[in-house]
This record gives structure tokens, sequence and C-alpha cells, in this order.
């Protein structure tokens, strides 16, 4: 769908695939899906009752971090006036280019914001990114990734080549992680990059083993995957931008598996809206000076990567910010007030407009799950009253990376490094993440630097979340 939206020509075409796309389960056949969310929520609300809870959303986020519904529907709306101002001025942009192109003159539907959005891009952004891709090869980000580790964690990365430690494949392989000052055996950290057939698809960090004290000490067994095609022998891993942020975001999980010091083992799980803030830090040491100076070279000539280059890329991430944080959070707050609204008698449908016409949805953009198909809310219970959590995470995710930011050391300040790993890597679970967060910051984060990441204005009252 997006990529047909974003690429076709075929204006008429584009209008059937987007109106089949986001009416799924919505018409009124044997597959319609709202009298299931009617049912849905009245069950839900009628089992928190039980509880003693007033609703569904309270009863989840109590422990969270949010830990109430109305403190994280304060952070969306905060974040939500900006987001439709940006829509007005991307939808003005596009309308610019359509008027342009010398074809009968169109206004801007829902089908063509991809369409019109990937021209103003190619304007104002132009990027190229098999150029980028020169730069990014999986050896060398592999060596920066150790050297952050080194940096902000104190440890030394060691390659095992000897085949004391058994593998499922032979393209995994396995170093063995201590403390750089003591020695200390911490755990080994092992890495499957290349797609292969019958191996899941996409990146993703998880451990093999988790680290407690319980009942002895067990250290810890750290994995990271990737699907990158492998090579043939002698040739380069070139890898995108995008990939390369992933693969220091599954870093980021393998660091928090590695740094825990919980003593029992089921305080290694997460926190719904917490347990992604670590890995999203992480991804922020790939464009560090010392990162670029060192492994961020072509891989033919050892160049570092054009300063210019960085800048586009920085430059690049705020594109499109308004569609993208619009359409996430009017699904985000959609499935806050469907938990919040009495379930007596509702009708998912007319709550649906309604709820979008109380919050002025810019009439270009859709939910990017409309309540028929929001799988995440209702095929399952996980991101109930939750959708809200990636939100959450990029709070923290900015407000974190602007400490370092104005820190005397930068990224690689030392206290800071050290607060970092104390407070919201080591405890995992252990500690009250709030809590956490304020002895890392020595305040509550802020929204504030989550405005300026996604180029929209910081208002001047920002609320806490
Ligand atoms: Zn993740």
């Amino acid at each position: 769908m997006d990529q047909f939206l974003t690429y076709s020509n075929e204006r008429a075409l584009r209008e059937q695939v987007w109106k089949n796309y986001y009416s799924r389960g919505d018409n009124g056949d044997a597959n319609d899906n709202n009298a299931n969310i009617a049912r849905i929520l009245k069950l839900r609300r009628e089992r928190v009752q039980l509880m003693g809870y007033d609703n569904f959303a309270e009863w989840r986020l109590q422990n969270r971090m949010a830990k109430t519904p109305e403190r994280a529907l304060a952070l969306m709306n905060a974040v939500w006036p900006a987001a439709i101002a940006r829509v007005k001025e991307e939808v003005a942009d596009m309308q610019q280019v359509a008027n342009a192109s010398g074809k009968t003159p169109i206004t801007i539907e829902p089908w063509d914001y991809r369409y019109y959005a990937e021209k103003v891009r190619q304007q104002k952004y132009d990027l190229d990114s098999d150029e980028v891709k020169q730069y990014l090869e999986l050896g060398n980000l592999t060596q920066a990734m150790f050297y952050v580790a080194g940096e902000l964690f104190n440890y030394q990365f060691s390659p095992i080549t000897d085949g004391s430690v058994p593998v499922f494949h032979e393209d995994v392989k396995v170093w063995e992680v201590t403390d750089k000052t003591s020695g200390e055996h911490i755990g080994l950290w092992y890495l499957d990059p290349f797609a292969r057939q019958g191996k899941r698809s996409g990146a993703w960090a998880s451990p093999y083993r988790s680290h407690t004290t319980f009942k002895g000490k067990k250290t810890v067994l750290a994995s990271n995957n990737s699907n990158f095609v492998k090579p043939a022998p002698g040739e380069p891993v070139l890898v995108s931008w995008d990939d390369a942020t992933t693969f220091f975001h599954e870093f980021g999980h393998a660091l928090h598996f590695l740094s825990s010091n919980v003593k029992y083992p089921t305080l290694n799980g997460g926190v719904r809206d917490y347990t992604e803030f670590q890995s999203q830090l992480l991804e922020r040491w790939l464009s560090t000076d010392q990162v670029i100076q060192q492994y961020l070279k072509h891989h033919k000539t050892g160049e570092v990567i054009p300063a210019e280059l960085v800048a586009k890329i920085k430059k690049a991430a705020t594109f499109n910010q308004g569609f993208a944080t619009t359409e996430y959070l009017a699904s985000a707050l959609m499935d806050m007030h469907f938990h919040l609204a009495d379930p007596e008698g509702l009708d998912p449908d007319q709550f649906e407009r309604e709820t979008l016409a109380k919050l002025n949805m810019p009439r270009e953009v859709v939910m990017r799950h409309r309540s028929p198909h929001f799988g995440h809310v209702f095929s399952g219970e996980g991101y109930a009253t939750a959708y809200y959590g990636y939100m959450w995470a990029d709070v923290l995710t900015a407000d974190a990376a602007e400490a370092f930011e104005e820190a005397p050391g930068g990224f690689y300040d030392k206290p800071m490094a050290a607060r970092l790993v104390e407070f919201l890597f080591a405890p995992r679970n252990s500690m009250d993440p709030a809590e956490a967060y304020r002895k890392f910051r020595g305040r509550d984060a802020s929204i504030d630097a989550l405005m300026r990441d996604r180029g929209f204005p910081v208002p001047e009252q920002a609320k806490k979340p």
C-alpha cells in the first residue's frame, strides 16, 4: 500500500487502493468488526470494574510509566496542535507541486499525500541513499558499536574464534564481553547478521539467558539478529542509514540485557512504555563525531563521510513529520478515548467520526490504524490503551539525548554515562522508571526535545509528560 501510494502515477488507482486499505473490517459484511469492538470494550470495562477500577485505561496504566490515562493524554494533546499545524504546511507545499505539474488542477486528497510528499522530498531534501551506503560497512559499524559500549559501559568485546562456544549456524559469530578495567566476565554476545532460508525477517535482539543472582549468579547470553544479504567472499556488506540505525537500536537492547544487575529473573521484564527507550537512545550514537570520524569511512577509499552528507541525513529526518505524527497520534488518541468512554450503546463508527471531528483531524490524513482494523488494540490486549507508548518512549529518548548534548563531554561525558548505566540500563524493572529517569536527568522529561527533533515549534508552556 505504502509503496503504491507513494509511487503510482495512476490517481484513480491510488484512490481505490487507499479506500480498500482503510476500510478493512468496515464494509458491513461478515468481516465487519464494529460490533466486535463494541463488545470488546464492554467486556474490558466489565472485567476491570469487578476489580474496582473505573475503566480499562486506569487499570492498565497503573504500572506503566505514565501511571494514569490523564498523563498519557496530556502528552498526546500537547503535541497534537503542532502536528496538525504542520500538516497544513505540508499540504500547502504539496498543493504547490501539484499546481506546478501542468496537469488538470487537483485538490490534495488523502490518497495523494504520500505521492506528492515524495515529490516534495525529492525537491527539498534529496539524498542519494546509495552514496550514503558507501560509508556504512557492517564490520566498521560493529566496531563502532563496540567503541560506544566501551566508552559508556566500560565493556570490551573480544571475538571467540576457537570454536569453544557452539553456534547454530556458521554465520553466527560470538564475542566475549568483559569489563575493561577489572576483566570480569559479563557475558557473551552473538551476532547472526545474514538472511537465510527459514530465518525470521527483520532485525531483533533476544537474550538466550538473562542476568540474575537469585540462585547463584548467571551471566548473560545476548544476541543480535539481522537479515543483511550475505556478500560474495571478499565483498563488503554496505547498509542503508536506516539499517545502520536499526543495527544500533538492536544493540541497545543487547546492552540492556548485558548491563542488568537485578537479583530476581522476572525483573528483567520490561515496562511497555519504557523498554524501547534504551534502544532508541542508543541509535543517537551513530551520528556522533567520534563514530563518524573513526568508523563511517568509505569502504574503498577510507575517506570519512562528508559533513554535508551527514547534515542532509539529519535534515531529512524532520521530513513529513506532520503526516507521520498526526496519523500515529490520531490512532493513539482514539485508543485511549475508546477505553475512557462509556461502552453502553457505543457505536464505534460514529464514535470514531465524532472523536476525530473534535480533534480537528485534517481531512487529508487518516488514522494510521482505523478502529475496525486496529489489531494492536482489538486483536490482542498488548497495546490496548498503550499505543501512546511509542511517543512516550520518543519523549524520553529525545530528552535523554539532549542531556548528553548539553553535558561538557557531550555524548561521551563520563558522569552522564555512569548515570545512564546506573539508573536507565542496569536496574531493568527493579526501579520505578519515573524515579530512575529523575535520578538520571535531575528532573522529569519534558516534551521540548521531542518537538525540536520533529521540527515542531516548542510550546511556551510545554507540558510535562
Ligand atoms: Zn526495539
